[in-house]
């Protein structure tokens, strides 16, 4: 049916090319081209387009508003060059969560929006949390029943969990996740190293903004983060060199192999100074942070497109920031069909020019 193409130097798992990615049906039908180490003033550097796993909001929208949220967090983050994301839910109480769920499940399985990007399913951040680790989520934490998640499975497609692991029970919470393909991810945490070695010995899969809402690493008590730093295969991390400082992201670097990038942006994320909500928290952009009136950093108002420049400019390749913003992620969650720029794979594009600016997304073959 709908057949184009776009061209420039594009990054494919074989490295640089330049030419024609043809586009049929909203995938890549073919890849025409030669190889193109160098790039050429003035092109365009076409990139896989970018895989958020942690958002909470945008353009106004938190995803606890339900009803037309998610597509006006969808379109925000789609014109930063964001093709696809979990909607990530706050911690609160059991029926706003569960409301919130079904209407992600009505979403999810509705047509996409035009302009807008992909809603892979949902990223649930709490409830199952530890209490005296709640960094900006509501005192809403609880400890999690089979039950519960088994009717919350049903609601809506769920493919991460964040979860504290050393509470009572949870062990086997993570168990039942990773038997049904859902990642656990170990975070907002006040548990040992051996809490985090533990969760990993029972199926959990990845980390929840490292560093963030977590034990640190000291060297008699390595915590949570040392445990990610000995064992993780796939972590998280916020790249807004606000969250993280640099040198601690370059320790993570070295030490966790497909460390990857996520915005935990709230619905500040494109919009102006002042004030907004972040669940049933009230928060303050101001100087680029979202922030509680104590203080706390509430989520960030991060975009993928800056979190590669921040990469790049604390000296990665474009290669690997690319790799930690799209193809790492996608792998993460066993998508095969996205985070690469492949025959057959979803024609998710984002076109930058030589100062690293969108200046084109694509999102299934359709061009914003
Ligand atoms: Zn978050």
């Amino acid at each position: 049916m709908s057949a184009h193409h776009t061209a420039g130097r594009y990054l494919t798992p074989q490295g640089w090319r330049r030419g024609v990615i043809h586009i049929e049906d909203g995938r890549i039908a073919v890849l025409d081209g030669a190889p193109a180490p160098t790039a050429i003033d003035g092109e365009w550097t076409i990139l896989p387009g970018f895989i958020d796993l942690h958002v909470h909001g945008g353009g106004g929208a938190d995803v606890m508003d339900g009803g037309d949220a998610f597509t006006t967090i969808a379109r925000t983050h789609a014109r930063y060059g964001t093709t696809s994301l979990l909607t990530t839910t706050m911690t609160a109480p059991r029926e706003e969560i569960e409301a919130v769920l079904a209407a992600i499940g009505r979403h999810a399985a509705a047509p996409r929006p035009t302009g807008s990007a992909r809603v892979l399913g949902v990223h649930l951040e709490g409830p199952y949390i530890n209490p005296q680790k709640l960094g900006a989520q509501p005192d809403f934490a609880t400890t999690a029943a089979l039950e519960d998640l088994e009717r919350q499975c049903a609601m809506a497609p769920i493919r991460v969990v964040t979860i504290a692991p050393e509470i009572a029970g949870h062990l086997d919470v993570v168990r039942f996740l990773s038997a049904r393909g859902i990642r656990a991810q170990v975070g907002h945490s006040v548990g040992t190293y051996e809490d985090g070695v533990r969760a990993l010995e029972h199926g959990a899969s990845g980390f929840t903004h490292l560093f963030n809402a977590m034990t640190g690493l000291h060297h008699r008590t390595p915590g949570i983060t040392g445990a990610a730093f000995a064992h993780a295969d796939y972590c998280e991390l916020i790249p807004d060199l606000v969250h993280v400082h640099p040198g601690a992201i370059r320790a993570a670097l070295r030490a966790i192999p497909h460390l990857y990038c996520v915005s935990d942006s709230t619905a500040a994320t494109g919009m102006p100074d002042g004030h907004y909500h972040l669940g049933r928290h009230r928060v303050t952009k101001s100087l680029g942070c979202v922030r509680l009136a104590d203080g706390t950093l509430a989520g960030s108002t991060l975009t993928l497109d800056q979190a590669l420049r921040n990469l790049v400019h604390m000296g990665l390749s474009v290669e690997d920031a690319s790799r930690r913003l799209s193809t790492y992620p996608a792998d993460y969650l066993g998508i095969a069909d996205r985070g690469r720029i492949a025959v057959g794979a979803w024609a998710d594009l984002v076109a930058l020019d030589a100062d690293l600016n969108v200046v084109a997304v694509h999102i299934e073959g359709e061009s914003l």
